[in-house]
């Protein structure tokens, strides 16, 4: 199953169809983002209903190379993490802890948080980022298609999941500490050689790994925040899709696995279980409330372009 993406240009030309197209593809995975995260029903369906809102206002200043989906959660965590910093401070208590992967308010805006000593590195840091995501996917989309699967993962346990060699050689049964460290230099060489690729000069490299000499760098944090920013190893829809009907391999089916529970992808939770749901859902009177505020909204709005941030 293909997953349907908006035409941008429809959404920037406030085309209503298109954007009653974005609610009904898009609110399910929404809705289970936000019900992971905050308890209360009403606050749910007023953060959903604002993510859309957010959508129409920050559309125009769309940036292409993120895909929509990403634009969208990335609202949806900002608004999320909104409601719950208000929750907190009113005293409602923030999300709990639960073995369900749902993350502490802490966990929450841990990385929105920007010490100092970051500021003078965000623009390099940005532009890394961006040469990261498109590396590291390229790196992943080889590693998969060769069938490497416990190599994927051991490399997104250390770079995304931030494990220790020591813990990675036991969860995935490989001789010794050493295994790690091996399969890490070769993803690293394979990565360095394709990055030559896209920065033959090198230059942004260097100034990365200047940064990243630096005492209390924080780059090891957007290597981090590449692979779950920019989704860098989310598997395509199809094959979750493919696992809930129970006829995934079992390689790529340990993989998702892996990716679901044990590096707690929040985007490819949220798909989960929208689609876990999906069969279940008959009417739904909620998506019907949302489209009708959506459209007045379309109808009064004034595009103020700048006003959304992508993370
Ligand atoms: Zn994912």
């Amino acid at each position: 199953m293909a997953d349907w993406t908006p035409d941008i240009e429809l959404l920037q030309a406030s085309d209503n169809e298109e954007w009653m197209q974005v609610e009904r593809t898009y609110y399910g995975r929404l809705m289970a983002y936000v019900g992971r995260r905050i308890d209360d029903r009403q606050a749910r369906e007023d953060v959903v209903q604002d993510v859309f809102f957010g959508a129409v206002r920050g559309i125009a200043s769309f940036d292409s190379i993120y895909t929509f989906e990403q634009y969208l959660f990335g609202i949806c965590r900002n608004r999320t993490i909104d409601n719950l910093r208000r929750r907190s401070s009113r005293g409602l208590g923030a999300a709990q802890e639960s073995g369900d992967g749902m993350p502490g308010l802490d966990e929450l805006i841990a990385d929105e948080v920007t010490p100092s000593g970051v500021i003078s590195e965000r623009d390099l840091v940005d532009r890394g980022q961006d040469l990261l995501v498109a590396l590291l996917k390229e790196w992943v989309q080889e590693t998969w298609q060769l069938g490497e699967f416990t190599r994927l993962m051991v490399i997104e346990a250390l770079f995304h999941g931030g494990w220790r060699n020591r813990d990675t050689w036991k969860r995935f049964d490989l001789k010794d500490e050493s295994a790690v460290a091996g399969i890490k230099f070769r993803a690293l060489k394979r990565l360095r050689s394709l990055a030559n690729r896209r920065d033959p000069a090198g230059s942004l490299l260097l100034k990365l790994a200047e940064v990243a000499g630096e005492a209390g760098s924080h780059l090891e944090l957007s290597v981090m925040q590449a692979w779950r920013v920019g989704k860098v190893s989310c598997p395509a829809r199809y094959w979750m899709t493919r696992m809930i009907a129970g006829n995934l391999p079992d390689e790529p089916l340990r993989y998702v696995q892996f990716h679901l529970v044990e590096m707690k992808c929040e985007f490819c939770q949220a798909n989960h279980d929208d689609l876990v749901r999906a069969d279940e859902k008959g009417e739904d009177p909620l998506l019907d409330r949302l489209q009708a505020s959506t459209v007045q909204f379309l109808r009064s709005h004034v595009i103020r372009p700048e006003e959304e941030r992508m993370e």
